[in-house]
């Protein structure tokens, strides 16, 4: 089970055991204009160019919120 939801620069994603929130690339970026990578080598717009992460976000951080097991049901009702 995956959703996902995006507000502004924030994606949500919801798992069964926890939510995860991350900070996406800034579309105003100067330097990536929100493809969230820079060139740093290589052939110039060539697949075989070296990126590396912009500076405007982190995409090894994001933030868990560990969501807590239901309680389970064991009571049966007569009706
Ligand atoms: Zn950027």
């Amino acid at each position: 089970m995956r959703n996902t939801i995006t507000i502004r620069r924030w994606r949500i994603d919801l798992y069964q055991r926890a939510i995860y929130v991350q900070k996406q690339p800034d579309p105003k970026c100067a330097d990536c204009r929100g493809a969230g990578h820079v060139e740093i080598g290589g052939p110039l717009n060539h697949p075989d160019a070296e990126y590396e992460p912009c500076g405007c976000w982190n995409p090894w951080g994001d933030i868990r919120i560990p969501l807590r097991l239901r309680a389970q049901v064991t009571e049966r009702y007569p009706f």
